[in-house]
């Protein structure tokens, strides 16, 4: 196989078709950098440049599986996997795959949303045999694994030789550097992504695997991957992922809320929102915001498990030892990760919302606790301390190095105790459910009026907000502020005057719900049966 490389490198190198012709398999693909795919004819009509075309300044390492091979080359961010098949008349090339590494960390990890439907849970791809039905199971089971961050469970699934090259990640990945990112809640770059299309070479005990893939975030991915099965298992041998720079980019963004929910571990993932602001985006998206001497947290994560994450990534990227955590509102996912947090943690709230937090707290964790077993673990035994400090309407927080937040309480919206952080010099709003991205207000139970919301925003159009970042739905800039407002007291008035004219709730939030599709046409959904049945009671 080594001679067959070899050749094969030579050949490239001199563009040498008819040398190439011999030892190309008739399925074999090239992948550049670039992560444009070309077939054999393809590259015997052009043949492309080599990455790497003086193979001795590389490292190289090379594993036979039996009738299949691969050898990988290494040269500082560039990363070149081949891989070979024994064919009767001798060794030819299956692959030939090319990954450049990031130069530095990535801000995200463009994956497969939050609840990783494909490929944890299904895998658009027909076995043709036994082998590649146990191969796509097996290759379900380990993305399950990496999602949830399940070093345990993934060891089993992947091979000591494991390697994973990303043209997201600036790192080449082994067994345990996977392993003891998982444990730290880090994916740097390499997540599961749904898989689109996938071509399988059956060998016996070992698969070749090529992919394509669309992340929830960034451009396709196109992915080689080697199985090999070792004591009746499937183990992943290589994972080669590279960026498809001609593909049509997925827009940066969380997803639905009812998407978040299912999937409620944060990662220690961060993107900037301004100078002074990171977010964690997630169940829900999280807020740090750094000052010389002091960092504020906004919100939590669900349960302690995920705060102690969020307070691993603040003590990252905190400039001074003071930590402020507050929360938007009372609701688990933003308040229950408390205990995570380190001891002598300022913990800061308004007086109405702890008030709620008393007056319900329990009850909604309770709620939380029965949606899955995940949950369930996630908020075992928890415990909510009471607030170091509390405020009325509002308090301002000197954070050190001319940054301030100002915390305030402007009213009642989605909940009664509904808090917003503006972060100054930056003039970046963290404004919790009150002000979302093309997302249908939500007023929970016992939270305020479609009136008290729209008198919030009134209040909020005067701070001269230039970013947002809302805790269920992608950042924006100020203006999510007038678009929140306009979409809330267009439903208000119409359900208003159907009310008027007799129509029944159902029938006006349905009505309503086809109306909005077309002014909102670009919102993923106009559904506003709940809030309809809010204003019709709010009128009596
Ligand atoms: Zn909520
Ligand atoms: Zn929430």
């Amino acid at each position: 196989m080594l001679q067959a490389d070899r050749a094969f490198v030579r050949a490239a190198a001199r563009a040498d078709k008819a040398a190439l012709e011999k030892l190309l398999d008739s399925d074999f693909t090239w992948t550049d950098s670039d992560g444009k795919t070309l077939t054999k004819a393809d590259v015997l009509r052009d043949p492309p440049k080599l990455a790497i075309v003086n193979q001795s300044e590389a490292q190289l390492k090379q594993y036979a599986y039996g009738e299949l091979g691969d050898v990988q080359a290494n040269l500082g961010r560039t990363h070149v996997l081949r891989v070979w098949a024994k064919r009767p008349a001798g060794w030819t090339a299956m692959v030939y795959q090319e990954v450049l590494s990031l130069d530095a960390p990535p801000s995200f990890a463009p994956g497969a949303g939050n609840d990783c439907e494909n490929p944890c849970k299904t895998v658009p791809y027909q076995p043709k045999n036994e082998a590649e039905r146990q191969v796509v199971t097996a290759y379900s089971k380990l993305e399950t694994a990496a999602m949830a961050h399940n070093s345990a469970v993934f060891s089993t699934l992947v091979a000591d030789e494991f390697v994973a090259a990303s043209s997201n990640s600036n790192k080449l990945y082994d067994k345990r550097g996977r392993m003891e990112d998982f444990d730290h809640s880090k994916m740097a770059g390499v997540a599961p992504t749904p898989l689109l299309a996938a071509r399988m070479f059956d060998f016996g005990d070992v698969v070749l695997m090529t992919s394509e893939h669309q992340p929830d975030r960034g451009k396709p991915l196109h992915v080689t991957r080697v199985w090999v099965k070792r004591d009746g298992s499937w183990m992943e041998t290589l994972s080669y992922q590279t960026s498809v720079a001609a593909g049509p980019a997925t827009p940066q963004g969380p997803l639905p809320l009812a998407t978040q929910m299912r999937q409620p571990l944060l990662t220690e993932d961060t993107v900037k929102i301004s100078e002074h602001v990171w977010a964690i985006l997630g169940f829900p998206n999280i807020a740090i915001i750094v000052g010389d001497r002091a960092t504020l947290v906004v919100d939590t994560g669900l349960g302690p498990r995920n705060g102690a994450t969020v307070a691993r990534v603040a003590a990252r990227l905190s400039k001074g030892p003071k930590l402020f955590l507050t929360t938007t509102h009372f609701h688990p996912e933003h308040a229950g990760g408390e205990p995570g947090f380190p001891a002598g943690t300022i913990l800061i709230r308004n007086t109405v919302q702890q008030q709620e937090m008393e007056q319900h707290g329990l009850e909604i964790v309770e709620r939380f606790r029965n949606m899955s077993a995940q949950n369930a673990e996630l908020l075992k035994d928890l415990h909510l301390r009471t607030p170091d400090i509390l405020f009325q309407d509002q308090a301002k927080l000197d954070l050190g190095g001319g940054v301030t937040a100002r915390l305030l309480w402007l009213g009642a919206g989605h909940t009664k105790g509904d808090e917003l952080t503006f972060v100054e010099p930056d003039r970046t709003l963290v404004s919790g459910d009150i002000v979302q991205n093309k997302v249908v207000p939500g007023i929970a139970a016992d939270g305020g009026t479609s009136s008290s919301w729209i008198a919030v925003l009134d209040k909020l159009a005067a701070l001269n907000v230039r970013y947002v970042l809302p805790d269920h739905s992608p950042a924006g800039d100020g203006s999510l502020i007038a678009s929140e407002r306009s979409f809330l007291s267009d439903v208000q008035a119409r359900a208003l005057a159907l009310q008027r004219q007799g129509t029944s709730a159902e029938d006006a939030g349905r009505e309503l719900s086809l109306e909005l599709k077309n002014k909102y046409a670009d919102w993923p959904s106009t559904n506003v049966t709940g809030l309809v049945q809010r204003i019709y009671a709010e009128a009596h």
